[in-house]
């Protein structure tokens, strides 16, 4: 419920003339999830609805256009093709992201280190998963943050801890080094300690939240209930919470 608030006064606030900056919430990230990317979503929105228009007597559809425009040093175009940003590039690099942000926040659990070195870890591991696609000449500054020895699933470091040639063998599903400057700034984004600690929250959230929770999944919350029900029901979440439930 506080997701879907959340999302429709930010997305109105254009409308009004501001922008939001801040979200304060409750240990509950999905209103989080829900803003985060509202400006973007909107501005991308309106780009690609100018280009369209621009372009309508082409017939041309927007992605097309932006692809053809994104030409980038070396005069080659930014993707569709080897070495270049593809669908399957795309995919790849989320999918190595949205892993390396899971492992590193499981792994919180099972390590006993503290925020400040949790948060130094998961960025280290986010950091491999863009620089692991991106080639440079030296191998070792491109898999640099990529974790060493022979079960790591980098195929370089494996090399290095077999004396093998995997490597070399592998698929190149690889972006040119011309991509290190472009993606930049995302990566930055993307591997910011600030970014990276919300992500850790989750798992340091606090027992009042999780009591909270408890006496709600007890009462339904879309009903109005009395003090006495109110009552009970948290009575009995504190006991489920500090006896377990049968
Ligand atoms: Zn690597």
């Amino acid at each position: 419920m506080e997701a879907e608030g959340a999302s429709r006064i930010f997305q109105r606030s254009v409308s009004k003339g501001l922008r939001y900056k801040w979200l304060v919430c409750d240990g509950d990230s999905s209103a989080y999830d829900k803003v985060k990317n509202i400006y973007i979503e909107q501005e991308t929105a309106a780009e690609a609805d100018g280009i369209d228009n621009n372009d309508k007597h082409k017939g041309r559809q927007p992605r097309e256009v932006v692809r053809m425009k994104k030409t980038i040093p070396e005069e080659k175009p930014f993707g569709g093709s080897a070495g270049r940003m593809t669908d399957a590039m795309m995919h790849k690099m989320s999918e190595m992201y949205g892993l390396a942000i899971r492992q590193g926040t499981d792994e919180v659990q099972e390590n006993n280190e503290d925020e400040a070195e949790a948060v130094a870890r998961l960025q280290k591991k986010c950091l491999a998963a863009f620089h692991h696609l991106i080639v440079q000449d030296n191998k070792e500054n491109q898999h640099y943050y990529c974790p060493d020895g022979m079960t790591s699933w980098c195929s370089y470091k494996r090399d290095q801890a077999t004396n093998g040639n995997e490597d070399e063998r592998k698929d190149k599903n690889w972006l040119d080094p011309v991509f290190l400057d472009l993606l930049q700034k995302m990566i930055e984004d993307l591997t910011l300690k600030e970014l990276l600690s919300r992500c850790l929250r989750g798992l340091t959230q606090n027992s009042n939240e999780s009591l909270n929770s408890v006496v709600w999944s007890i009462l339904s919350k879309s009903k109005n209930h009395g003090f006495s029900s109110v009552q009970g029901a948290a009575t009995a979440a504190s006991i489920y919470f500090t006896g377990g439930r049968a």
